[in-house]
């Protein structure tokens, strides 16, 4: 099956009825004005295949789409629609609020083809919604998510991790995924929050009200998610902030790492090593795996090997042909 493409187009920052705690939008987003509907056009032109789009859809991403300036919005999207009339993408993708969600709106999009639909719910507890100025509660999330599937589109759910006001990193984050699950979501997205330049967050991180996960901790919160959305059948398309020109400067604190997905697949694999070492005595050990997928088994830097040795096990991994992925065996 041909690879799902998403031409990216960012809307930064606009349609935000308030400003969440962690968020500068101009820094994720990397772009610092919005597109006119022309500039789509010559972005969609440039970048989709003459023909046969059948992989693509046009992604608008950054802002909230749907509370943007009504007229501007209907713009991007006659644009929009019209390279989907011309099979040159199959659809059109949008991120927005929960909040700003209704069957209005709803009909609109679907009068313009758009396909997929991502709400930033970001967590499932209300004392944490708040506290991060996010203006929506529990309840608009699920209240949107079953709207949105009512219509047929595709649902999209994005989570953070480690948000300011959660007293359990790790427990906080499972439950969101269990609410998740029970939404059955096509995709979801996986942001361990960072701590940017000029955000509330960075006052509660200098006043000390707030401490950021570490890097290893939040690896191993996203390896965990990973098995709960695995387990589900639900499919992550994102996991950790995409490395954009200049992000890295805005970070002040908080859990970046430009591989971050690469570590959670490593760690998610020692997860599954160790769960099965419970059956067996040996402590010399030999770990069979997917010869594509070695790297992951053995963690960056071999740290799983070294972990798995803090155990006491002397452990190789090897790579073996007649391993399916995701599997492994242990002699
Ligand atoms: S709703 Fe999204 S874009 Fe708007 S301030 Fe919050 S995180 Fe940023």
């Amino acid at each position: 099956m041909a690879k799902h493409k998403n031409l990216s187009i960012f809307i930064p920052h606009l349609g935000c009825p308030n400003q969440c705690s962690f968020c500068d939008q101009r820094s994720i987003s990397g772009a610092q004005t919005a597109p006119s509907a022309s500039e789509v056009a010559k972005i969609c032109d440039e970048f989709l295949p003459k023909e046969n789009g059948a992989d693509y859809e046009i992604a608008f991403f950054g802002g909230s789409f749907t509370a943007i300036d009504r007229g501007y919005m209907m713009q991007l999207l006659e644009t929009a629609h019209g390279f989907v009339c011309q099979g040159r993408a199959a659809g059109i993708r949008i991120s927005t609020r929960p909040d700003c969600i209704d069957e209005e709106i709803l009909g609109i999009l679907k009068q313009y083809g758009v396909t997929s639909i991502e709400l930033g719910a970001q967590s499932m507890q209300d004392d944490v919604l708040k506290l991060n100025l996010r203006g929506h509660t529990e309840e608009d999330v699920n209240r949107a998510s079953k709207l949105i599937k009512k219509y047929g589109f595709s649902l999209g759910l994005q989570m953070m991790t480690g948000l300011y006001g959660q007293k359990d990193y790790m427990r906080y984050a499972v439950d969101t995924a269990g609410k998740f699950v029970a939404l059955q979501p096509d995709t979801v997205r996986i942001y361990p929050t960072v701590t940017l330049k000029n955000t509330m967050l960075e006052n509660v991180f200098l006043s000390g009200e707030y401490t950021p996960p570490t890097l290893d901790e939040t690896v191993d919160i996203c390896a965990q998610l990973m098995e709960i959305f695995d387990e589900a059948g639900i499919k992550i398309i994102k996991m950790g902030l995409h490395a954009d020109t200049g992000l890295e400067d805005k970070i002040v604190a908080g859990p970046y790492h430009p591989a971050f997905r690469e570590l959670c697949l490593a760690r998610q694999k020692l997860l599954k090593i160790k769960q099965q070492l419970t059956n067996t005595d040996k402590k010399s050990i030999t770990i069979k795996v997917n010869p594509k997928q070695l790297s992951q088994w053995k963690g960056q830097k071999n740290t799983n090997i070294q972990q798995l040795a803090q155990l006491g096990y002397a452990a190789q991994i090897v790579a073996d042909s007649s391993v399916e992925a995701d599997e492994f065996t242990i002699d």
